[in-house]
């Protein structure tokens, strides 16, 4: 079952409440979406938890949510589940200290781009 912006954002808070200290990976610093290549994801840390991906069918869509004037690459751009490129990420944690990490792939013409960004509670829009 894919996670709605109500249950994304309680994990996100038990995850925040961690008393574990975040720890020195780089996704932790991603606030904003980070391009990768694969080689620089922490495979054997992250474990991930579900999909934000409504429908394994349908091809989500390209909106953006940015009420507040952000735009795709801001630090403080809502986290909004129906939302490009939320639409079509899935929720990792942390095994080393519990945070949340959300990825997805941007696929060009000629390319694949991985993107990470790390999840803070008070930007996830219900
Ligand atoms: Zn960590």
């Amino acid at each position: 079952m894919p996670l709605n912006a109500q249950e994304l954002k309680q994990l996100a808070e038990a995850a925040e409440q961690s008393p574990l200290p975040v720890c020195g990976n780089w996704v932790h610093r991603a606030a904003a979406w980070e391009s990768f290549t694969e080689d620089r994801w922490p495979a054997g840390l992250m474990e991930r938890v579900d999909t934000l991906r409504a429908d394994e069918f349908a091809e989500p869509g390209f909106e953006e949510f940015h009420p507040g004037g952000t735009r795709y690459d801001s630090a403080d751009a809502p986290i909004s589940v129906p939302h490009f490129p939320f639409n079509r990420s899935e929720l990792f944690r942390c095994a080393a200290c519990a945070r949340l990490v959300l990825r997805y792939t941007e696929f060009g013409g000629y390319y694949v781009d991985h993107r990470a960004r790390r999840v803070e509670a008070a930007l996830v829009s219900i």
